[in-house]
């Protein structure tokens, strides 16, 4: 299963948008992020700092400015990834970034300018040319799913009721997968297709904003595609690859103002950026590589997530920074969190022939109708053959032939037509035929009429056959003959010479931070010094260097510890706020909620952790109702029913048949000697009646209480008594014939 099993780490790029209008007319003061995308850094600088304060430097595996084009950044740092995704590895893109930083504009973009399209547009673009242009022999099925994350509830993007159904449930798989139940996934057989699917989601996002303020930027949106890919391998055999892409753009990461906010309001606030917060910690847990507990179990999208961190998958991270001075706080959290993610480690390994592979199922099924149809096909010629030998008989013979799948539906077509014609011609000779009485006449035609009835029936389930097995056939893709390849030669070199370029611009920009960070190791190694007063000077020079350095380590460190402080405050006012809460709640259970009705509720509550929720135990388990059924109620200590205080007393009191719970009236059990004399065969011809029952050699318990109730033994040949014995002779499978 597992191929290539080497790690890498995930790609984290960072891109910063331009100054929007409203920021340039706030002042002269420009932008606070500068790029040196040679290198791969971005430079910030603190607006409130004096200018003798060292700025702060982050490399990254990419940076893309404010004139960064969004066909660069797919080509250099996503057109990988999707190959990846198509030669059947996991891959994850995620956007991440205070909101209005150009998350959405770098997914998606805008789809109408073919410069200003996202990531995802251009990757299924890529999916669908990739499939196009491949070999013949392999064969293909894209499926797309959309979904949100709102508030900790997963939510189909695709379902038109799910504003109004609950959030859907994740459940792992045994290949501890992690996988949202009952997810809508569309097969696609074109960009276009894929595109449509996109576009049902987005409105259904589109309402919720119009809803609800601050809405999208609220919520987390995950574009899931899945290309499975057949290819014949060298041992002959059909191998699946399934490739799985993740698009997620993600809610904006700036800090709510929590103050001052109760009950709903309250638990939202909690709940909003709960998951972004949970990806922190399992960004942190990760880069920090000493922790053993990764908590991916404390959030829907770090659950989610957990094979694209970490896991078994290629990952990229897009963050997104604004350049406005007056976000100073959110831009610098933001490539902190964006450096902590360089150093996550995933194993990413080609999925090769997976269980829940759809493609083979869709083959199988397809292989089935085929079969079937051609099973339909063969009756259908050889039924004609028989016609036709009928009347090769009369006019002289044709010999027969072995014929190909299509020539099959054409003689099956034809025998159709030629039966109708017969049943036609049958049917006018009877109508002409004088010698029939008008009866008979009436009979034949009925009987012919039904066999045309059955005929058409026929016909039309091989038609419904036909369009199944063409509908299923049609949504595999087959290498190289689905999609008409417009794009021209030249184009296509030109593409080549793109991605040429990008790879060329990535290892040159490796190469440079490479060298940037070996100089200064080697800056000392390679100084000689040829006086005392040179190897001062130099030394001191390097002091200041490694002073500045001190300084600006230290300076994070005050950073980091006044974020931790500032994000400890606001947890432990959340807390206050959750703890007024919960106080409020007991006051009302405690005075107005009878501690019986309390203790029942508590005892049914059980901890479901898979939801993360408390739930209502079911007062009867599914799989032991059978059996619970049958126990005796509770209230019935002792006795086959429940029985009243006085009735009990009543019963002890003297032998008053009032009050018997059980054995009312007093009746012998009638012991006549079973009979061995065999069935009457004559019962057999008349299946309704029951043969006698004292000659029955399977007389159970059952009869022989019957008659004791009723005593004498007219009354069981009652019509409703002998149903019900004739019901269980058919029961019983030793009855003697
Ligand atoms: P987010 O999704 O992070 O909240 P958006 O993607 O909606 O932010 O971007 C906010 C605005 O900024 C949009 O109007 C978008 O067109 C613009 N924008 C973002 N990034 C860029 C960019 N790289 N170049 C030009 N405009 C951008
Ligand atoms: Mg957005």
């Amino acid at each position: 299963m597992s191929k290539n099993k080497s790690s890498e780490s995930v790609k984290v790029v960072v891109r910063c948008r331009p100054l929007n209008r409203k920021e340039e007319s706030n002042g002269p003061a420009g932008g606070i992020v500068q790029m040196d995308l040679r290198l791969g850094q971005v430079i910030l600088r603190n607006p409130r700092a004096p200018p003798s304060e060292p700025q702060k430097t982050f490399t990254f595996d990419a940076v893309y400015d404010a004139n960064s084009k969004q066909r660069e950044l797919y080509d250099e740092s996503v057109r990988p990834l999707i190959d990846s995704v198509l030669a059947g590895f996991n891959g994850t893109i995620f956007a991440y970034g205070q909101t209005g930083t150009g998350k959405t504009y770098t997914m998606q973009g805008a789809w109408l300018d073919p410069e200003k399209q996202g990531v995802i547009p251009n990757a299924f673009d890529h999916i669908f040319t990739h499939i196009s242009r491949s070999q013949s022999d392999k064969q293909y099925l894209v499926r797309a799913s959309y979904l949100e994350i709102y508030r900790e509830e997963i939510r189909d993007l695709l379902d038109p009721n799910h504003g109004n159904t609950r959030g859907l449930e994740l459940r792992e798989s045994p290949e501890t997968r992690v996988y949202v139940q009952d997810l809508t996934s569309c097969v696609c057989k074109s960009i276009k297709e894929i595109e449509e699917v996109m576009n049902v989601g987005n409105q259904a996002r589109a309402v919720g904003t119009t809803d609800m303020n601050e809405y999208s930027s609220r919520s987390h949106a995950l574009f899931l595609i899945t290309v499975e890919c057949s290819q014949p391998g060298p041992d002959g055999r059909k191998h699946i690859r399934v490739g799985r892409l993740n698009l997620v753009d993600l809610a904006g990461s700036e800090r709510q103002a929590k103050t001052g906010v109760q009950g709903e309001r309250l638990k939202e606030a909690a709940k909003i950026n709960l998951s972004l917060s949970a990806l922190g910690n399992v960004i942190s847990a990760l880069a920090d590589g000493r922790s053993s507990h990764v908590p991916y179990r404390d959030s829907k999208l770090t659950r989610l997530l957990q094979d694209s961190l970490g896991g078994n998958a290629k990952t990229v991270m897009v963050a997104t920074l604004g350049p406005a001075p007056q976000h100073y706080d959110e831009t610098l959290t933001t490539l902190r969190y964006a450096n902590r993610a360089k150093n996550i480690q995933n194993q990413p390994r080609v999925n090769e022939d997976p269980k829940d592979a759809l493609l083979r199922e869709f083959q199988k099924e397809i292989a089935r109708l085929r079969a079937q149809l051609n099973h339909r096909m063969w009756r259908s010629k050889q039924k004609k053959e028989q016609l036709d030998d009928e009347s090769c008989d009369r006019d002289g013979g044709d010999e027969d032939t072995e014929c190909e799948e299509g020539e099959m539906e054409k003689e099956a077509e034809e025998y159709v037509k030629m039966e109708e014609e017969r049943l036609e011609k049958e049917k006018e000779a009877i109508r002409e035929d004088q010698f029939l009485m008008t009866e008979e006449k009436q009979r034949l035609l009925g009987e012919k009429e039904k066999m045309m009835g059955d005929l058409r029936k026929e016909q039309e389930a091989t038609e419904q056959l036909t369009a199944k097995y063409k509908a299923m056939e049609s949504k595999l893709l087959v290498g190289g003959k689905n999609i008409i390849d417009h794009t021209n030669e030249q184009q296509k070199m030109l593409e080549m010479k793109r991605q040429e370029i990008a790879e060329q611009s990535r290892r040159e920009r490796e190469i440079q931070q490479q060298m940037f960070s070996q100089d200064e190791e080697t800056l000392e190694l390679r100084e000689t010094f040829t006086s005392l007063q040179q190897e001062v000077e130099a030394k001191t020079k390097k002091l200041k260097k490694l002073y500045a350095k001190l300084q600006c380590i230290k300076a994070e460190i005050k950073d980091v510890n006044d974020e931790h402080v500032r994000s400890r405050q606001e947890l432990e006012q959340t807390q206050n706020e959750l703890t007024r809460e919960l106080k409020f709640k007991y006051l009302i259970i405690e005075n107005f909620i009878p501690p019986e009705e309390k203790n029942k509720i508590m005892n049914r509550l059980t901890f479901d952790p898979e939801e993360d929720q408390w739930k209502f135990k079911p007062f009867v388990s599914a799989e032991s109702k059978s059996s619970q059924m049958k126990k005796r109620p509770v209230s019935a200590v002792g006795y086959k029913r429940p029985i009243s205080q006085y009735a009990r007393v009543a019963i002890a009191m003297g032998p008053h048949s009032r009050y018997r719970a059980e054995n009312i009236m007093f009746l012998e059990l009638d012991v006549t000697p079973p009979s061995t004399s065999s069935v009457d065969r004559s019962a057999e011809a008349e299946p309704n009646q029951s043969p006698p029952l004292d000659q029955s050699p399977t007389k159970d318990e059952g009869v022989c209480r019957s008659r004791s109730w009723c005593q004498t033994q007219k009354s069981l040949t009652s019509s409703s008594s002998t149903n019900s014995l004739t019901a269980c002779h058919a029961a019983t499978p030793t009855v003697a014939m």
